[in-house]
């Protein structure tokens, strides 16, 4: 006489509590479903834990983007999607995207200087730049340099200046917006010195400022530090120079046309 087959009576009230505490919410969330489909066509154990593992694996790397994506601070809707690259011939689209690919310009600390006129895009392009890199999964933190300057100067006053300059390493690359509008007579600029020397050659800085080099004296207390300052900005870097009309005006001059009679 054959024994009747054990009944095996799975506890899974149980599993919400695991699965959490594992950190595995997509797992948590899919796997009753994915349970009776599996027992409906017979699946493999191997196979229902697999799928699962390959959806949880997906997500994760989906929820560190968003995340990465809302600590970067960009401003909405600057993509390469919506940038025309026609408008701004000087900057070639294939050179930027070899750039956003990565192509270990990032593991070498190298940096983006883009300079031109207001309204040349010079904001919108760094931010698409630092989105596509996101999506790439880097690491990027984008501030108006005013601002950064400001919360670097008050890390100094509380004797915290390394520490600050330190956490700023997570990123691959920090995004400083409108350089030229720093002016070392509203902040001690010296702290931008400082955060340009402690990334140099090790983490990457984009920088857009619609004044050259000739005028970086107005912002960095001496010509010292102005000098070294570029020496090291410039040594490993792509210089872009976006010398077109304000795509702002153009925009204006296009929409009045169209009013016209
Ligand atoms: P800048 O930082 O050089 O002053 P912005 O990047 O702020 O200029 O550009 C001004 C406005 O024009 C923004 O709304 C930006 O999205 C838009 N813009 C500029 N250049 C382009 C471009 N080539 N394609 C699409 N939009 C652009
Ligand atoms: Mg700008």
């Amino acid at each position: 006489m054959t024994s009747a087959p054990a009944t095996i009576t799975v506890d899974t009230a149980k599993l919400p509590i695991l699965l959490t505490e594992l950190r595995l919410p997509t797992v948590a969330r899919l796997w009753p479903d994915f349970a009776a489909q599996a027992d409906r066509e017979g699946w493999p154990a191997a196979r229902f834990l697999a799928t699962l593992a390959e959806l949880e694996l997906a997500d994760r790397a989906r929820r560190r983007i968003e995340r990465h994506l809302q600590e970067a601070r960009l401003p909405p809707g600057k993509t390469l999607d919506c940038f025309d690259f026609a408008a701004v011939p000087m900057l070639g689209k294939a050179h930027v995207m070899a750039l956003v690919a990565g192509d270990g310009w990032l593991d070498l600390g190298k940096n983006i200087l883009i300079f031109g006129p207001p309204g040349g895009g010079k904001t919108h392009i760094a931010a698409a730049i630092g989105h596509a890199l996101i999506e790439g999964g880097y690491r990027v933190l984008f501030a108006r340099t005013s601002d950064l300057v400001q919360r670097l100067q008050t890390a100094r006053q509380e004797l915290a200046l390394a520490a600050a300059i330190d956490k700023l390493d997570k990123y691959h690359l920090l995004i400083l917006d409108d350089l030229s509008y720093v002016q070392k007579n509203q902040a001690e600029t010296s702290v931008l010195f400082e955060l340009i020397a402690a990334r140099y050659e090790r983490r990457s800085i984009l920088i857009t400022a619609n004044q050259p080099f000739g005028e970086w004296d107005k912002i960095f207390p001496d010509k010292a530090m102005t000098i070294a300052a570029i020496d090291r900005l410039v040594h490993h870097a792509t210089i872009f120079e976006m010398n077109v009309d304000s795509y702002r005006r153009k925009a204006a001059i296009a929409r009045a046309d169209i009013i016209k009679p």
